[in-house]
């Protein structure tokens, strides 16, 4: 089966349809999500919908979870809380229904998924070599997908080896059939590696081949959305730069 892999959405509608007519034009029979549909981007109602219709599975991220009260907005940076409890006052009952019953893990695949971390599935930044190595040590699955820092890339482990990684461009292919993985498909909403187009990733699990993707869409209407709901200037300027 091929999968399609998305992440972090983060309430960008117009990133998040660009990114399903791509994977409406693959190969791809599903698509699954790590979580954090809503948050930062001025759009929640949208994304959750789309979700709801076209995920087979979808996480709860951080902001999911922030949202809906199960977590403290303390813990949130300012831009973040600020943007969750805006979410908050703005999502329709079925979007809050929906958010209630995601969860950050979902063990019942050929692979293990998470939002952030196999060892912390809710709040860690995997982007070290030695964090993968701990996260590698703690997941029973052979290959793991996370999401949450929004950066595409992989880290892996061989036999008797220490761990490595490292970001992922457009196109690149990658080759999961031996070793340990960790594989982050980057964000569709808010890219934090200097690319700000959509980003997904491909997954063939018969033949272990994953394909890093990316998808142009309209960042100046999902900047202005986000100008539109007076969220913070600065939400709405790093789209533009992926940062
Ligand atoms: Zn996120």
């Amino acid at each position: 089966m091929r999968v399609a892999i998305v992440s972090d959405i983060h309430g960008n509608r117009h990133a998040f349809e660009a990114v399903l007519d791509a994977i409406e034009a693959s190969e791809c029979h599903e698509m699954w999500c790590l979580g954090d549909l809503v948050g930062y981007g001025a759009e929640p109602d949208a994304c959750v919908e789309l979700a709801r219709r076209y995920a087979a599975i979808c996480l709860a991220g951080n902001h999911d979870l922030g949202v809906r009260g199960a977590l403290p907005l303390e813990e949130f940076s300012r831009g973040a809380a600020l943007a969750a409890r805006w979410t908050q006052n703005t999502i329709t009952s079925e979007t809050r229904s929906y958010l209630d019953k995601l969860e950050p893990e979902h063990q019942g695949e050929d692979v293990g998924l998470f939002h952030a971390s196999p060892r912390d599935p809710v709040w860690e930044y995997v982007l070290s070599p030695l964090q993968a190595e701990l996260c590698l040590d703690a997941q029973t699955h052979r290959v793991c997908l996370i999401g949450h820092s929004h950066v595409a890339l992989s880290f892996s482990r061989s036999d008797g080896q220490s761990a490595s990684g490292q970001t992922r461009a457009p196109g690149e292919e990658v080759d999961l059939a031996g070793g340990e993985w960790l594989i982050n498909p980057g964000s569709v909403g808010q890219p934090r590696d200097g690319d700000p187009r959509a980003a997904w990733l491909e997954l063939d699990l018969d033949s272990w081949q994953a394909v890093y993707r990316r998808t142009d869409y309209d960042i100046a209407g999902a900047a202005a959305a986000i100008r539109a709901a007076r969220l913070p200037d600065s939400l709405a300027e790093r789209l533009a730069y992926g940062q």
